[in-house]
């Protein structure tokens, strides 16, 4: 995820994409320039992914983590493309990032390997993106979270916390006969007797 923001604002700066420029753009070309910082930093992490790599499959792994971390980061609560406002938007839909993202890496790979078929086609990066269904917005999804806590409900938090404020009591009734003694008790009448545990402290 550090790879892709780093490398994205980098491209930003690469390509002239100053405060000015922005400005002064239409928001169709503003998104241009998103795309464009996005293939800078597609094309940034391939490469470092080949340098430091130990092998094809790390490589491999390497450049699936980076486009699975891109992904995670660029989603937002609704995938689909609203045409109506498209031209309005001074960013561009989740989908038509991640579609140049995935061309971006797997052709910068292409020219880095040209022997080797490719790192990530569409398939590949469909079957990658699907770990991800759910992790921002389990209500429109089918999966993970949804299935990660369906067995819970606010009775089981209710047990919770009874058990929690059960195994507190019983803690403080097997406490009780140390006579723990507080400093402070000191200029009583002489008494050995610590405070009662059971009322001295709130559950
Ligand atoms: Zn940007």
């Amino acid at each position: 995820m550090a790879y892709y923001t780093i490398g994205h604002e980098l491209g930003h700066h690469v390509h002239g994409h100053t405060a000015t420029a922005i400005k002064t753009r239409s928001p169709l070309e503003r998104q241009a320039m998103e795309i464009e910082a996005d293939g800078y930093s597609a094309c940034l992490s391939v490469r470092e992914a080949l340098r430091n790599s130990r092998g094809p499959e790390d490589e491999r792994i390497k450049i699936q983590c980076f486009f699975l971390a891109a992904a995670l980061y660029l989603e937002c609560d609704e995938r689909t493309i609203d045409w109506r406002s498209f031209h309005l938007e001074d960013y561009p839909p989740y989908s038509i990032r991640i579609e140049y993202l995935q061309g971006e890496i797997q052709e910068t790979f292409r020219q880095l390997r040209p022997q080797d078929p490719g790192v990530l086609d569409q398939d590949s990066a469909g079957e990658l993106l699907k770990s991800l269904d759910g992790v921002w917005n389990p209500i429109n999804s089918s999966t993970k979270i949804l299935y990660e806590t369906d067995t819970l409900s606010p009775s089981t938090h209710i047990e919770y916390n009874q058990n929690l404020h059960k195994a507190r009591l019983r803690l403080r009734q097997e406490l009780q006969p140390t006579h723990l003694k507080r400093t402070d008790d000191r200029s009583n009448s002489g008494e050995t007797e610590a405070r009662n545990p059971l009322n001295s402290c709130s559950p």
